[in-house]
């Protein structure tokens, strides 16, 4: 039907499979919706020998879709978090990103939604999300501005309330300054 729509003959070659292909890369970038995020954090590692210090993660590169075109965004999460007495394994936090990012967002929300998954399950004294993306909705089309890219974060806990553990995160991601 969209290929019909945009003009196109969808009998001719090249388009023949397209609809299976379109519905198999779809089946991939929703394929957060089959998973329970929660599930990847609660194999949690609590022998840590007393270490009581802040974790970061920096970096952790995702695709998702906007939820208004759906169109992709492309970007990067940082995670910090001062645990309890609970760690998880890091590729559990990358996995936790991507269950959110594979399902139609809104970078606000999945911003939060990390943030809030992993204050439930580890109960650290403090969570720290920021998420960096550009949004495809407005660098290819509408406003066209390539190389914006939009910054949110979520800080819970100590992370919001101590000045000094704020501090701590944002200058482990580099975003101290604003640079
Ligand atoms: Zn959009």
């Amino acid at each position: 039907m969209l290929l019909q729509w945009a003009g196109e003959e969808p009998e001719r070659e090249g388009l023949r499979d397209t609809p299976t292909r379109v519905v198999r890369a779809y089946r991939d970038w929703f394929s957060g919706y089959l998973s329970d995020p929660a599930d990847y954090l609660r194999r949690t590692f609590e022998e840590v020998e007393g270490y009581d210090e802040m974790i970061v993660l920096r970096g952790i590169e995702f695709e998702s879709h906007c939820e208004h075109h759906m169109a992709p965004i492309i970007g990067r999460v940082h995670i910090g978090y001062l645990p309890r007495d609970r760690v998880v394994g890091i590729s559990k936090l990358a996995r936790l990103v991507d269950v959110y990012a594979k399902r139609l967002q809104v970078q606000e929300k999945m911003t939060a939604e990390i943030a809030n998954c992993l204050n439930s399950v580890l109960k650290p004294y403090g969570v720290g999300v920021v998420v960096e993306a550009a949004h495809e909705c407005m660098t290819t089309r509408g406003v066209h501005k390539p190389g914006v890219t939009m910054v949110t974060s979520c800080l819970l806990g100590s992370f919001r309330t101590v000045p000094e553990t704020r501090e701590e995160f944002l200058s482990a991601i580099n975003l101290k300054g604003g640079s």
